[in-house]
Formats: structure tokens, sequence, C-alpha cells
């Protein structure tokens, strides 16, 4: 095996060791671009999730004690050595997961740029002075961290998913249990390594795989685990929401999308194509933000379909490792029958495939990038998240009839448009039910700004001040002096 094409066993981490399960059981991993394993993950039963319940227990005791201004330094010095990393990090991270490694090195990077963020907000969680009704009372509001923490973390982004709950759970004097991917494992590995070479105390971060629900069954209504975060499906993110409400836990939901893409008559076209072509085949669509209904205006609809077609046919599909791809394979089989079902479905309700709609080779999960238009509301593809290469174009008339269509479906997590117009900007940024709204460019999932969802996108944040918040807990002080 080339060295390029190296990859470990990967260990759980548990209370500060690196440790194979109690039962010695491992699981493939599969590398998406070939269909070979390329190595193992351990695979934690009862006895590991235990152990890891009892170093997080311990671990936040450590944690909390330890000042904001060191815990900020400490995650700053992680941050530095995953950016140190970034090429073996990366290289990784296509071979377990497929995207090209511009993508992977740009993941990991930013993974960087987001533990930094939270370890300088670390240092501003800030309570309050409340004014008092009576003289010599000083009313505090304090803040605390919640507790140690459970986090489920998918295979579309192996380190972008864990950052996010790690580094805000860190900045607010949690520890954690992240339940990694099984299909992803060793990225976010090398993630936690950081941490731990930076000289994070034992038991504030650990790691485990296994079967996931197993693991949320378990951990959720442990009594030791104080906060759930879970980023995935909409339908296991409502089953996690019903265990933690059963047991009173907090929770931060980021689930599926089906994003609404509205182009106006007024749009620059050029931009608009160029921005969601590229956007929507960026980690091959499985994104939970990944442009998916692409509804444009009537007078531009022709043009548009056009420029865009040709944009998504541009795309270089092949190996992530191999230089000049630019969409690599989708991450794993069951994407390549979600596709094949979407689009047979969408065919059969009369919709036409402009570009893509196949398979390539039956070696690794090859898809290619396809645009569909003329696809009825009925058809599946318009209703279930695709997680997949595909945007469907419709044709839309009034601001109405558009603000009907983007609003038709249960999900709201991201959403897009194109004017030139101020009043249509603000009044489609007012319109649609959704958690985001990025207008003439692509402009979400920064670590300053908030992300996230509402309906049955989920609830919380995972950016901005509001993740932070998310790890907190509000303790009221009233002290009157003797
Ligand atoms: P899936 O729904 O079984 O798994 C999705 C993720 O949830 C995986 O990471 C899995 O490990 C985890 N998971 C599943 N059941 C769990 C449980 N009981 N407890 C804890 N974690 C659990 O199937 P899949 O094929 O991996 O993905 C299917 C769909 O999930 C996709 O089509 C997409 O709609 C959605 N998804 C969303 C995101 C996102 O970023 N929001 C990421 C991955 C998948």
């Amino acid at each position: 095996m080339s060295s390029d094409r190296m990859y470990p066993d990967v260990l759980l981490l548990i209370d500060g060791a690196w440790t194979k399960a109690a039962s010695g059981r491992s699981l493939p991993v599969v590398n998406p671009a070939s269909g070979e394993t390329v190595g193992t993950v351990a695979h934690a039963e009862r006895a590991d999730l235990d152990r890891a319940l009892e170093a997080a227990e311990k671990g936040f005791r450590t944690w909390r004690k330890i000042s904001a201004y060191d815990r900020s330094k400490l995650m700053r010095r992680a941050a530095d050595l995953l950016r140190e990393r970034v090429d073996a990090v990366a290289r990784l991270m296509t071979l377990e997961q497929g995207k090209p490694l511009a993508e992977a090195k740009g993941e990991t990077l930013a993974g960087a740029d987001v533990i930094d963020w939270f370890a300088e907000e670390a240092r501003r969680a800030y309570g309050r002075v409340v004014p008092a009704r009576a003289a010599g009372i000083y009313q505090l509001v304090l803040k605390e961290p919640v507790g140690p923490v459970a986090a489920f973390t998918p295979w579309n982004f192996p380190i972008n998913q864990v950052v996010r709950k790690l580094s805000a759970a860190l900045a607010a004097g949690c520890s954690i249990i992240v339940k990694a991917p099984e299909e992803t494992p060793a990225s976010p590995a090398e993630l936690l390594r950081c941490f731990v070479d930076a000289g994070i105390p034992a038991g504030v971060v650990n790691l485990v795989y296994g079967v996931p629900a197993e693991i949320s069954e378990y951990l959720i209504p442990h009594p030791v685990i104080r906060k759930i975060s879970f980023t995935g499906s909409t339908v296991v993110g409502k089953q996690l929401a019903a265990i933690a409400g059963a047991h009173m836990k907090r929770v931060t939901m980021e689930l599926g999308g089906h994003a609404p893409a509205i182009v106006f008559d007024d749009a620059d076209l050029d931009t608009a194509t160029k921005i969601l072509s590229t956007n929507k085949l960026r980690n091959a669509g499985q994104v939970c933000i990944s442009p998916t209904r692409v509804l444009v205006q009537e007078r531009v609809y022709d043009a548009f379909v056009e420029q865009f077609t040709a944009r998504i046919k541009a795309a270089k599909v092949g190996d992530g490792l191999d230089a000049g791809t630019t969409m690599g394979p989708l991450a794993n089989p069951r994407r390549i029958t979600a596709m094949e079902t979407f689009i047979g479905d969408a065919v059969q309700h009369g919709a036409t495939v402009r570009t893509g709609g196949n398979r390539i080779g039956n070696k690794g999960n090859f898809f290619e990038p396809t645009v569909l238009t003329d696809v009825p509301k009925d058809a599946r593809i318009m209703n279930e998240e695709p997680f997949g290469p595909v945007a469907v174009v419709s044709r839309f008339g009034s601001f109405e009839e558009v603000v009907t269509e983007a609003n038709r479906l249960p999900f709201g997590l991201a959403s897009y448009a194109y004017t030139r117009s101020a009043r249509t900007a603000n009044a489609i940024a007012a319109a649609v039910e959704a958690g985001m709204m990025s207008i003439n460019h692509h402009g979400l999932a920064l670590p300053e700004v908030p992300f996230g969802g509402v309906k049955d996108s989920g609830y919380g944040s995972e950016g901005g001040l509001e993740a932070i918040e998310a790890y907190l807990n509000t303790k009221f002080v009233s002290q009157a002096g003797l």
C-alpha cells in the first residue's frame, strides 16, 4: 500500500488513553472510492461506555475548576496542532469519506477556526448583575457548565460535526463523550488527539464508536450525562429527543433539511448558477444545507436551467485523492440506492433528467451529478431529503407562489435567494420559515454566526453565542450584605 493510502486501526479514547474495546471487537472501515477495507475501528460495548461515563464525570470535576483563561489557552494549542497536521488528517478524511482532498483540507482548517472562536468565547461567557429593588442587595446571574455531554455525529463532515459540539462544550467547562461515525472514524480521532496532545486533563474528552442506537439509548438516560447534542436525520433526532425528554436532558438537534434556493427574475444568473452548482456538488450533495429545491422565476427559467445544467455537467467526478477531482464518491452504498430510488420515482412521476441520473461504474460509490426538471410535488424527492448530488429545478410565477412552495415542507434549515432588489431580499428573508437564509452568496456555517433549524430541522444552534449558551446553566444568586 502506498504511504498516501495508509489508514490506521482507530481506537477508543477513554480517560486520556487510546484503547481497544474491552471485548476486542472492531468494525471494518471501507474506502468509498474503491470499496476496499482500509482499516478498522474499535467497537465499544457496555463496559467501555461505563468507563467513559466514569471518566467524563471525573473529567468534568477537573475541567470546570480550570479557569476560562487556561481552558482557552489549551483549546488554542489544540487548534494550532490541528493546523500543523492538516495534510495527514485531510488525507485520512478523504480515504474514509470520499470528499476531494481540497474539501477535506478546508474542513480541517475550518475546524481549527471553530476551536479558536469558541476558545475566545470561553473567556466571555458573561453573567450579569440585575439592579435590585432595595439598597445593599446584589442580584447575580451566573453561568455554569451544564455537565458531561453526550454528542452524536454523522459521517458527512467527520471533523466539522464533532468540532462544533466539542469546542462549545469545552469552552463552557463541560466534559464530553463523542460518539463519532463508525464509517469515518479516523479524522475525528485525529481531532481529539490534538486536544490530548495539547494537554487536556484525562477524562475531559472521550471518544467511542459502536452500534449508534445501543450507545445513545444507554448514554442519554444515564444520570452522569446532562446534555445531548445530535446531528443526523429527523427520524433519528425525534427518537433521541424523546428519550432525552423523558429524562429531562438539555438537547441540541441539528437535523435534516430540504433547502429552497429561490432565483428571482432580476437575479444575476451567472452568480446564482455558479454558487448554487458549486454548493450542490460540495461533498457530493451530502450536506444538510445543500440547495435542493431550486425555484426559478418564469422569465429566467430557461436560461437558468441551461447555465446551471452546464455547470453541473462540468464537474469532474473521481477519487478524492486524485488531482482535479471536484466531486468524490458518495460516502456509502446506501446513498447510491437512495439516489437510484429518488430518481427512478421522479422519472415515473414525469420528471425530465437534464443531466446525470446514473451510477458510474461498479467499483466505489460514484454517481453522476444530476439535474431534474418537471418534477411534480408528489414525487418523493420533492418531499424527502435526497442527501446526494441531485438538484431539482422548478418554475414559479409570483412571490406568493414561491413562498408557499418554500414553506410547504416540514423542514426549515437553510434557504437561499438571488435577487438584485433590496425590497425583494428583505421580503423573502422575512417570509421563508427557516433557521438560516443566505442572499446572493453562500454565507452559512461560520463559527461566529448561528447555525440551526426550525420545525422538523431541529432546535438550538451550533454557531454564534447561542452555541455556548446551550452548554451553560443559568444560576441566580440574590445576596444581601450583613
Ligand atoms: P441513519 O439515519 O441511520 O444515520 C444518520 C446518522 O445518525 C449516522 O451518523 C448514524 O450513526 C446516526 N444514528 C442513527 N441511529 C442512531 C441512534 N439511534 N442513536 C444515535 N445515532 C444514530 O442513516 P444514514 O444512511 O447514515 O443517513 C440517512 C439520512 O440521514 C440521510 O439521508 C440524511 O437525510 C440524514 N443525515 C443527515 C446529516 C446531517 O448533517 N444533518 C448527516 C448524515 C445523515
